[in-house]
Order: C-alpha cells, then structure tokens, then sequence
C-alpha cells in the first residue's frame, strides 16, 4: 500500500516521526510527504501563505534533511514531494523552482478561485447563483491550465469544487470531457483522494461522477491519497485507500513510476 499525499508539520499536517510509525503499523510501503507552498502574488494567497504556514519553497532542505534521518530506520520507503498551490500566471515562478529543488515528485492544487478558497464548508454561504456559476467555471479553467502546464507529475482533488454543500453536483459533462482531454494530452496523473469533507453527499472518494467515470472510460491511471494532516487521519483513511484498490476498475500508478517520471 501507498499514500502520496500526507502533509506534516512543515505546513500544516503532523509530526513526520509518529506518521512513519504509523505507517510502519498499518502497513504501508510508501509514504509521500507534500507540504503546501504558495507563489501567487495576490492578496488572499499572499495572506492564506503567511498566515496557514504555506511556506514549503522556502522550508524543503529541512525536511529533506528529516526525511534523510528518519528513512535511515524504516523499511518504508519516504518520498520528498510538495503540493503547490497553482494559478493561471504562476508557471514562470514554479517552474525554475521545481528545477532547483528538485522533489521527487509533485502535485498540483487549484484551492482558490474567484478570490474564494474552496475547502471550507461555507466557502460558498453567501455566493448568488451567478458567482457560484463562475466559480465552477474558473476552477475548470485553471485546473485545465494545471494539467497542460506539465509542471505537475499529480494533480490533486480534481473535483474539488464538489466537496462544498454550495457547489455540490455542479461538475458538467462538458467539464469532465474537457479534463480527460487534458490528462490524456499530459504527463499528469490525476489523485484518488480519499479525504471526506461533504460527508452528507455520501461520496466516499474523489473525483466522482461525472468526471470519475469519463477518466474510467478512457483508461486514465490515478495515484492514491489521504490528504492527511493528522495521524489520526492517515491511520483512518487507510481502509479507504484499501478499498478504492479493490472495488475501482482502474490503472493504480506505482509510487516509483511516479518518482522517478519528474522531468525537472
Ligand atoms: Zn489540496
Ligand atoms: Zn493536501
């Protein structure tokens, strides 16, 4: 079993130490740590930056110094990953830092559209139909500039836009066929990720339909993540990473597939 998408005290996630026993526990064979980093240049994200500690670009050495400490006695395999915040503008900044740093892999996030973060339950509350119509649209939007940036080896809950009450049910058929174009076109590997935040949907992984089912059709492979921020959370999202391997009909990418496909 793996999981490439755990976040640990370097932004906001959970002491590395107790996530590697865990893991050692359950057991895992990989685990991919990614902390969250923002480069957009606007005030909200320059705001969310500071004040949620999503400063990874400028924090990596030391947690690749942690990991180098902590894989020395551990079975489990530690890989060295981030999770960027991305916007339509921000490519000529990411890219020559990813060259620099040098993760072992990368994921790719539109957490924010329309001067709105997305995964809070009330993200939405007090949006008119017409804003909440061209939120969904502007998230498409950027997630389709993520996927054909080919900056990203994953990008993360690509349905996100589905996990708000306000939001829910919104993904069109003419979404799903647009991002299944741009993954077949790229390098990028959309996530399975198992985090439940619109429990009353009943929705126990995603993306769901309709854009899980048009990926299914056209052979597109997923990676597997919690998105945990706690141990708590990675301990118990594990049987729905179990479950998600059995029960979907899907290509499942090996963690050093990805690993070792990083063109930077
Ligand atoms: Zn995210
Ligand atoms: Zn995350």
């Amino acid at each position: 079993m793996y999981d490439l998408h755990i976040h640990t005290r370097y932004s906001d996630g959970d002491n590395m130490w107790m996530l590697k026993n865990a893991a050692e526990e359950l057991p895992f064979d990989t685990i991919g740590f990614v902390d969250h980093a923002i480069v957009t240049d606007d005030d909200l994200r320059t705001q969310q930056k500071y004040n949620l500690a999503h400063v990874f670009d400028k924090t990596y050495e030391y947690r690749r110094k942690a990991i180098e400490f902590h894989q020395q006695d551990t079975d489990v395999k530690m890989l060295d990953g981030i999770e960027m915040d991305f916007q339509i503008g921000d490519e000529s900044q990411i890219a020559p830092f990813f060259a620099e740093a040098e993760f072992e892999y990368t994921i790719g996030s539109v957490h924010t559209v329309h001067g709105t973060t997305i995964p809070y339950v009330d993200a939405f509350e007090h949006a008119s139909e017409e804003q909440i119509t061209e939120a969904v649209e502007e998230y498409y939007v950027q997630l389709e500039a993520l996927i054909r940036s080919e900056l990203f080896d994953i990008a993360a809950h690509v349905d996100l836009i589905e996990i708000t009450p306000h939001t829910y049910g919104r993904t069109s058929q003419e979404h799903a066929e647009r991002i299944a174009d741009a993954f077949e076109e790229s390098r990028t590997v959309p996530e399975i990720n198992v985090k439940p935040i619109l429990e009353s949907s009943g929705i126990k992984y995603h993306p769901d339909d309709p854009l899980r089912s048009e990926l299914l059709e056209r052979n597109i492979p997923f990676t597997l993540g919690s998105d945990a921020h706690s141990v708590e959370q990675f301990r118990a999202r594990a049987p729905k990473l179990e479950e998600v391997r059995r029960e979907l009909d899907a290509e499942i990418v090996d963690p050093e597939q990805i690993a070792g496909t990083s063109s930077t």
